[in-house]
């Protein structure tokens, strides 16, 4: 595989953090998560004719480490890229790659409009000052590429609109636009055969537009997801889930947006909580109850 050394060079200072590639499946790969510069979970699916690489890394660096251990996979023909959502973590990579980039169309519109954004610290600091970008990812930009001279985005190859399947040879991969809080282009991507699903940020909630919340849109988005029959899920701040584990959190989401429709306030919503379950929530439940309040105030 051709790795991008005129490029690469300018950020080999940074270079050397470890990563392993860690077997999910009989054709399925991934890259853990790793919090410190919020480097999301990157997939890898290998088919008898092409491989896929779920999400591009979040700088030019990362996406060279994924692809040296892709590399050393000798897995077949690395050919696609498919992008979960447009958020920088997910996408910085994407020309360093090289690959055939497939995305959902708003998440296209997105990068298409980061391509016009400067990223130097004083524009990173500008837009949060005015709310356009949050401070965390600020922060982590920055961590991650102390410099990002010479950094190139790039937007999608191929798009689609609401679900498209890649055929890689004798494994499919499915990947379908479920929508929810956390962006409205998010996209999941399933692999039928080894019943693995990989969810992006698809799961958390709305953190771009003031406090954090969640909406009706939950609802939706769950149901599309649980029409597939999944063993492992992945989201990409975390590790590999069961399907229980994941239900479980469907099911108190689902309960909790019953439960808060049209409650504006925490104390409110605490109280109708404690009468459906005869007892306080607990910290988790908490933190659920006060984003569905946030969303019902937006
Ligand atoms: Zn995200």
């Amino acid at each position: 595989m051709v790795i991008y050394d005129k490029e690469y060079a300018k950020y080999s200072l940074f270079f050397g953090g470890v990563i392993f590639m860690k077997k999910l499946t009989n054709n399925i790969y991934y890259i853990p998560h790793k919090s410190d510069t919020d480097r999301p979970v990157i997939g890898l699916v290998n088919g008898s004719k092409y491989s896929l690489v779920v999400d591009a890394g979040n700088s030019p660096h990362h996406a060279r480490e994924i692809l040296e251990e892709v590399d050393q996979l000798g897995v077949n023909n690395v050919k696609y890229l498919a992008i979960t959502h447009w958020h920088w973590d997910h996408v910085f990579g994407i020309h360093y790659m090289n690959l055939l980039t497939i995305c959902h169309q708003l998440t296209d519109k997105k990068l298409k409009w980061m391509q016009q954004l400067e990223w130097d610290d004083k524009a990173l600091d500008e837009r949060v000052a005015s709310g356009e970008e949050i401070e965390f990812c600020s922060s982590m930009i920055k961590k991650e590429m102390p410099s990002r001279e010479g950094l190139i985005l790039r937007n999608g190859d191929i798009t689609f609109d609401s679900k498209l399947e890649v055929d890689l040879g004798g494994v499919t991969c499915i990947i379908e636009n479920v929508k929810g809080d956390h962006g409205e282009d998010s996209c999941i991507v399933y692999i039928p055969s080894d019943k693995v699903m990989f969810l992006g940020d698809c799961m958390s909630p709305d953190f771009y537009s003031g406090a954090r919340s969640y909406s009706h849109k939950v609802v939706d988005m769950i149901n599309k997801i649980t029409q597939y029959d999944v063993d492992t899920y992945i989201a990409a701040h975390d590790e590999p889930l069961e399907k229980e584990e994941v239900h479980q959190y469907f099911n108190e989401l689902i309960a909790i947006e019953k439960l808060t429709r049209d409650i504006a306030n925490l104390e409110a919503a605490i109280e109708v909580f404690k009468k459906e379950y005869m007892r306080d929530p607990i910290e988790d439940e908490m933190d659920t109850l006060q984003c569905f309040v946030n969303g019902n105030l937006k």
